[in-house]
């Protein structure tokens, strides 16, 4: 297989077939390196060597009447996780300092549950505009189902960014939740993106899904034009459904998927997102060479790498990090003339 070809296509803004996908999703360990060397191409075509990264809290946790098979805070769990509601302005507004203060380029915030209420978004409206007055960093939230309504609300005050998940492919769905259906989730894509925010939609890996899924769901976020895709692998939590899922998973193989979404969506932001510690282990720093964002600090009920060993990680790789649209290169030299 020639991968740069497939780099060539994406550049070019071409979609490989079917077939060229599966081909990469299959591709021999010992290419590996020739993989990711085209996919590196890609990627700094359109990010040179940038590094995004986001903090996330669980802002509303448990408590969720929905049924996705993966998720610890659905009515199905069993897991041992924290159960409360919409967390104080006066707490949110300090974990959004406390992600600038970790270089982060985005704060997020994510509430468990179908979709939010008047009152929650009426508090969050209030919170995102305390956030972007007082700390100025770009805010996404992921809330479940929106009415358009409550989209342009949010866009109001002042939210950048919503994240909602395809997940898995449209076939596969059904077999990770029941309550809700995939269109349901495109439908509150496509409103958000009507209200003007930029839609954040990726998905999990490692559900027991078929390749096909995979190369499904890598489409499907390109067609609805995800400015950020976050490529998740499952961790299997004790006490859901999915507790013993996640098996196919192995860090060559994470690799492998990450550069396919590359290749599909050669310039969006693809975000190492939950598992990636768990899944990719000692190769967590081959995946900048495909992907170009992660997570700080942890996901909804999951610990994650500090910000610390996250920096130390991408400065070792010669890469940077953008902050406040600046890279940290360029933030120094400013700071360093500010303060001469
Ligand atoms: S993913 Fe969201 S909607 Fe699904 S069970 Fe978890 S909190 Fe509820």
């Amino acid at each position: 297989m020639d991968y740069q070809y497939l780099a060539d296509l994406s550049l070019v803004g071409d979609t490989p077939s079917r077939d060229q996908c599966r081909a990469v999703l299959n591709s021999a360990d010992k290419e590996l390196l020739s993989l990711i060397n085209a996919a590196y191409r890609v990627r700094h075509h359109y990010f040179g060597n940038v590094v995004h990264i986001q903090v996330l809290t669980n802002a509303k946790s448990g408590l969720c009447q929905e049924d996705c098979h993966y998720c610890s805070q659905s009515r199905i769990s069993q897991a041992e996780i924290e159960r409360y509601p919409l967390m104080s302005k006066e707490n949110l507004l300090k974990e959004a300092k406390r992600a600038k203060q970790l270089k982060a380029k985005r704060y997020c915030m994510a509430l468990s549950g179908r979709n939010p209420s008047d009152k929650e978004i009426e508090r969050l409206c209030d919170i995102i505009r305390a956030i972007k007055q007082e700390v100025g960093i770009s805010v996404c939230c992921s809330l479940g189902f929106l009415s358009e309504e409550q989209a342009k609300r949010l866009r109001a005050a002042g939210l950048d960014r919503v994240n909602h998940n395809l997940n898995t492919s449209q076939r596969f769905h059904p077999q990770i939740c029941t309550t809700h259906t995939y269109q349901d989730r495109v439908d509150t894509i496509t409103r958000c993106r009507g209200a003007g925010l930029e839609i954040c939609s990726g998905g999990i890996v490692g559900q027991g899904e078929t390749d096909d899924d995979i190369v499904d769901l890598l489409m499907a976020v390109r067609e609805i034009g995800a400015d950020s895709i976050p490529i998740n692998f499952l961790v299997p939590i004790k006490g859901t459904p999915f507790e013993d899922r996640g098996h196919d998973l192995n860090p060559r193989r994470c690799l492998k998927i990450l550069c396919l979404a590359r290749f599909l969506n050669p310039d969006r932001e693809i975000r190492v997102a939950g598992g990636r510690e768990y899944h990719l282990r000692t190769l967590q720093p081959l995946a900048f060479y495909a992907a170009n964002s992660i997570f700080v600090t942890g996901y909804l009920t999951t610990p994650g790498q500090s910000a610390h060993e996250a920096w130390q990680m991408i400065s070792d790789l010669g890469f940077e990090m953008e902050v406040e649209g600046m890279t940290d290169g360029e933030e120094s030299k400013r700071s360093a003339h500010l303060i001469a």
